[in-house]
């Protein structure tokens, strides 16, 4: 039998003989002849239920979403805006990236919850979207500010301005590097 969340606490379920039926885990209800008929807790609801134990399935609430760099299913809110990633493309402060566009390797000082498209950069009178090359990711994703890993370093020691934060549509950089 192979299960597959529908949302909303709904889950379908194939049999090996090609029928499908419908589950409703949190009412305990099934669309099999079993459940209807002798109102018994049928083995799809069991199986469903074994699915979401062994972490198969996603629990009801929460749907199976690919994530975004390597397609591994994530369990998230239903609700959870995308893009989604997995536990290891997950970005965090100090971790390595290469940006995409150009190659380049930075590491990341801040995740945004604050979307491309609702940040401005002042300098350049327009959005993080907006913002050349970031025209070609997606705008709705969070903004994600990282350095360049190195520094100008002046006779009197670093240069700040050399360690500018810059900031970056999510899907712009990735975490995934090449072997
Ligand atoms: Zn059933
Ligand atoms: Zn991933």
């Amino acid at each position: 039998m192979s299960v597959l969340a529908l949302g909303d606490g709904l889950y379908e379920v194939e049999t090996a003989s090609d029928t499908t039926y419908l589950v409703d885990l949190q009412a305990g209800r099934c669309t099999c002849p079993d459940h209807i008929f002798r109102g018994t807790r049928c083995k799809h609801v069991r199986r469903v239920a074994i699915e979401i134990t062994e972490g198969r399935t996603p629990p009801p609430g929460e749907v199976a979403v690919p994530c975004h760099d390597c397609a591994t299913p994530v369990f998230v809110d239903e609700d959870e805006p995308d893009p989604v990633y997995c536990e290891a493309h997950t970005l965090s402060p100090g971790d390595r990236v290469v940006d995409r566009e150009t190659g380049d390797r930075l590491t990341v000082v801040d995740v945004s919850v604050l979307r491309a498209d609702a940040v401005r950069i002042d300098a350049a009178g327009c959005t993080v979207a907006e913002y050349g090359t970031n025209e070609n990711y997606d705008p709705d994703v969070p903004v994600v500010g990282a350095i360049y890993p190195y520094a100008t370093v002046a006779r009197h020691g670093v240069v700040p301005e050399s360690l500018r934060v810059y900031v970056f549509p999510r899907t712009r950089l990735t975490n995934q590097f090449e072997a």
